[in-house]
C-alpha cells in the first residue's frame, strides 16, 4: 500500500520523511475496548494473576516467607529439589555451556541433547524421540506436521489446550468425543472411514492421565480402535511419565502398550522437576518431525545443561530409587483418598470439585490462610460450573501434612 493510500484508509499521518507514523487517530478509536474486556472477566470470577513465590523456593510466601505445604506442583517425585539432579545442572553448565545458541539445525545440537533423546527412546521403547522446548511446543509443532487439511483428528473431550490448539493449527478436521467414550469415538471413526475412505489420515489424540480430572485413558481400547480403523494415537503421557511402569515411562509402560502407541508424547517439566516437552516415535515420524514441525525447526534449541539435567532425572526416574518414589507416591496417595469419594484413586491428580468459582477461590483462599497451597481451576481449563480445588500429590509430603489437608478439606 502506499502512504497515500494509507494515509486515506487508516488516516494516519506519515511523516515527509516516510518514517514515523503518527496514531492521532486512535483518540477517536472505535477499536474493541481492552478496558472493558478486563472488566468483563472480573465479572465473570474468572480474573486470574500470577503471584511471586518467596526467594526460598517454589513453595514460600513472597509477602512473609511463609514456609507454605506445596499441594499444587506436579512435581509428583520431589525431583524438582533433587540434589544429583541440580549437581548435573551444574555439571552440564561447566561442560556444554548454558545457551544452546541457535535451533536445533543450525548449531544448536549438543551431545547432551543427543544422550536425552537415546534415553527418552530407550525408556519409551521407540526407535527415537526429538525433544522440544516445552510439551506445549512438542504438540504444537507435531500434530500440524502430520496433519494437513483433508485429514482428521479425533480428540478427547478433556485434551490439554496445547493438543487442542495444536489440532486447530493443522487444518485437519477436528472432532471430539465425549471424556474416555470408545462407543462414541469409534463411530466416528466408522463413520469418517465410511464417508472418506482409507486414504486421510486420522490421528486419535488423548492424555494418558487426565490433567485436571486425574482418571485414565482407556488405552487398550484406543489401541484397538486405532488399530482397526487404521488411525494414528497421540497419547500424551505428561502425567503419566515417571509414575506408571516399571521404569516409571508411563501407562503405556504399565500396560504395556508402548509399541502400538505411534506417537507418545510427555514433558520433563512434571515429575521430572525440569522443563522441556518430547515426543518418542518411529523413526520416520521423528524425520519427518525435524523436518516439518515449525516449533522445533524455528525455535532456539533448550540449553545443553538442562538436557544433561533431564538425563541424571531420567536415570533416576527408571532405577530403584527412582521405584521407591513411585511407591512413596501410591502410598501418600491411598492415604490420602482412603475414607473419601476418591477411594481406590491411583494418580496423584485429586479434583476436589465444588462447582462456583466463588467456592472454589474462597476454598482455596481458606486454605492458604492455613498454609496450604492448593490452587482453585476454573474455566476455561475446566467445564463451566466444575470450579474445583486441584490437588497434587507428591512423595515428598509427609504423613502429617497430607493428614492435616484432609482434615481441612473435610470441612468443605
Ligand atoms: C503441562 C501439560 C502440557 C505442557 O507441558 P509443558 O512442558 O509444561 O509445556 C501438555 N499436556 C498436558 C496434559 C499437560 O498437563
Amino acid at each position: 500500500m502506499s502512504q497515500n493510500e494509507q494515509q486515506e484508509k487508516y488516516g494516519l499521518f506519515v511523516s515527509s520523511a516516510g518514517k514515523s507514523v503518527d496514531f492521532w487517530y486512535l483518540n477517536a478509536s472505535m477499536m474493541r475496548s481492552l478496558q472493558e474486556e478486563r472488566e468483563e472477566i472480573i465479572a465473570q470470577g474468572l480474573w486470574r494473576k500470577v503471584t511471586p513465590y518467596g526467594n526460598k523456593g517454589t513453595c514460600t510466601s513472597a509477602q512473609d516467607q511463609r514456609e507454605m505445604r506445596n499441594f499444587a506442583a506436579n512435581d509428583y517425585l520431589g525431583l524438582a529439589s533433587h540434589p544429583a539432579i541440580a549437581e548435573a545442572f551444574v555439571e552440564g553448565i561447566r561442560t556444554y555451556g548454558h545457551g544452546a545458541t541457535a535451533s536445533r539445525l543450525i548449531c544448536g545440537t549438543s551431545p547432551a541433547h543427543v544422550a536425552l533423546e537415546d534415553s527418552i527412546a530407550e525408556l519409551k521403547a521407540s526407535d527415537r524421540a526429538l525433544l522440544f522446548s516445552t510439551g506445549f511446543a512438542a504438540a504444537m509443532g507435531t500434530i500440524p506436521a502430520l496433519l494437513q487439511r483433508g485429514d482428521f483428528v479425533i480428540l478427547d473431550k478433556l485434551s490439554h489446550a496445547c493438543l487442542i490448539d495444536a489440532a486447530r493449527l493443522s487444518g485437519a478436521t477436528l472432532r471430539v468425543f465425549p471424556h474416555s467414550d470408545c462407543i462414541n469415538l469409534e463411530k466416528i471413526l466408522h463413520a469418517l472411514r465410511a464417508q472418506h475412505g482409507s486414504e486421510p489420515r486420522i490421528m486419535i489424540v488423548t492424555e494418558s492421565v487426565f490433567s485436571m480430572d486425574g482418571d485414565l485413558a482407556p488405552l487398550e481400547e484406543l489401541v484397538r480402535l486405532k488399530e482397526k480403523y487404521d488411525a494414528l494415537l497421540l497419547v500424551d503421557e505428561a502425567h503419566g511419565f515417571g509414575i506408571f511402569g516399571e521404569h516409571g515411562a508411563g501407562l503405556a509402560e504399565q500396560i504395556g502398550l508402548q509399541k502400538r502407541i505411534d506417537l507418545q508424547m510427555g514433558t520433563l517439566s512434571k515429575a521430572a522437576g525440569l522443563a522441556g516437552g518430547f515426543i518418542a516415535s518411529s523413526s520416520v515420524v521423528i524425520d519427518l518431525l525435524i523436518n516439518r514441525a515449525r516449533s522445533f525447526i524455528y525455535s532456539t534449541a533448550p540449553p545443553p545443561a538442562l538436557a544433561h539435567a533431564a538425563c541424571q532425572a531420567l536415570t533416576i526416574i527408571r532405577s530403584e530409587e527412582g521405584k521407591k518414589l513411585r511407591q512413596q507416591l501410591q502410598n501418600n496417595i491411598a492415604q490420602f483418598t482412603l475414607g473419601t469419594m476418591h477411594d481406590k484413586h491411583c494418580t496423584p491428580i485429586i479434583p476436589w470439585i465444588l462447582g462456583s468459582n466463588e467456592q472454589a477461590l474462597s476454598a482455596s483462599a481458606t486454605l492458604n490462610k492455613a498454609g496450604f497451597l492448593v490452587p482453585a481451576i476454573r474455566y476455561p481449563t475446566v467445564p463451566r460450573n466444575t470450579a474445583r480445588l486441584r490437588i497434587s500429590l507428591s512423595a515428598r509430603h509427609t504423613q502429617e501434612e497430607i493428614a492435616e489437608l484432609k482434615l481441612l478439606l473435610a470441612d468443605m
